[in-house]
């Protein structure tokens, strides 16, 4: 029966965040990519599933229910999908993040709203405990590959990991340490590949939930007065969000990350060339290799293949 094959089914979790686009031609385009590439590449076996979660308001939820059945219609795989409420998640987030927002937002305050750009960060204290991996996804990516193959990378972390995600292909980092680097000028802090520290970009990440609970470094790192100290030691101020958190613990605790290949993650946005970096672009652009996701970050329009 039905009921039978429900608790045997093994499920593959990806969120999204969902936010707006009830509002946004732009975004609403950039959701039909996705998805339909999703659709269009994904593979699973007879008893998987592919579990859809999106942390939406509720224009956006409309929105979403109306669109998907279209857009996965030739999916060959079962799935499923939930829908989080941002105001309900963000009340849980606020508290475990609201110190950490005046490092990594825009503007000085730390805005309630702002919270749930930060929502990776603490996904593992949010999520039930049987919730044990979840990818997070950008809506600006296209699908080349299986997404099923970016859940195996899960099984390829070293043993102190807790996040898989791919480097950040612009210099931006580069600029966010310069003071640091200017102090440390042997550092590799923001450097290029395949020997620097580049940072992190946050479109595409593997998190692993049971991981993150375990790591008595990771979650002394969520702590208030480390943040404070690091953010001090690198003079970091960022306004990315997550990925600048990512990025600053990744520069003192590397282990905790295990990095995708550029592939997983390929991406486009290239204003920092034309932004006083145009001479070492190229040495983060760079990305070799398959291209199993891209990512077209600013606005960016992405290659019809
Ligand atoms: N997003 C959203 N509503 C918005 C803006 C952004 O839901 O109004 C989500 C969406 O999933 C998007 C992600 O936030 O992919 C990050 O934003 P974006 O991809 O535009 O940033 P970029 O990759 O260009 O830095
Ligand atoms: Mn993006």
């Amino acid at each position: 029966t039905g009921d039978d094959l429900e608790g045997k089914l093994s499920r593959f979790h990806a969120l999204m965040m969902f936010t707006k686009v009830d509002k946004s031609l732009n975004l609403q385009q950039k959701f039909k990519v996705v998805m339909r590439s999703m659709a269009k590449h994904g593979r699973f076996l007879e008893d998987e599933m592919l579990v859809l979660h999106y942390v939406s308001d509720a224009g956006s939820q409309e929105l979403g229910e109306k669109m998907l059945p279209e857009l996965l219609m030739d999916a060959t795989f079962r799935y499923e999908v939930v829908f989080h409420n941002v105001k309900a998640l963000t009340e849980k987030l606020f508290p475990i993040v609201e110190a950490m927002q005046k490092h990594f937002s825009a503007g000085s305050g730390a805005y309630y709203s702002d919270a749930i750009f930060f929502l990776s960060v603490a996904m593992h204290r949010i999520m039930p405990a049987e919730l044990k991996r979840i990818v997070q996804l950008d809506l600006d990516l296209k699908f080349r590959s299986n997404v099923r193959d970016l859940f195996q990378e899960f099984n390829h972390f070293p043993s102190k990991a807790v996040i898989g995600i791919a480097r950040e292909m612009q210099p931006v980092y580069r600029h966010t340490f310069w003071q640091y680097r200017k102090e440390n000028p042997k550092s590799h802090v923001g450097d290029p590949p395949p020997d620097g520290l580049p940072g992190f970009n946050s479109g595409v990440m593997l998190l692993n939930l049971e991981a993150m609970r375990r790591s008595t470094l990771y979650n002394q790192l969520l702590e208030p007065g480390r943040i404070a100290q690091l953010a001090e030691k690198y003079h970091f101020r960022g306004h990315l969000g997550d990925q600048d958190f990512f990025t600053m613990i990744g520069m003192e605790h590397r282990e905790l990350f295990y990095p995708l290949s550029c592939g997983w993650n390929r991406q486009l946005c290239t204003w920092w060339r034309e932004h006083g970096y145009g001479d070492v672009f190229q040495l983060y652009y760079h990305c070799d290799g398959p291209v199993h996701i891209y990512h077209g970050n600013c606005n960016t329009p992405i290659p019809d293949d």
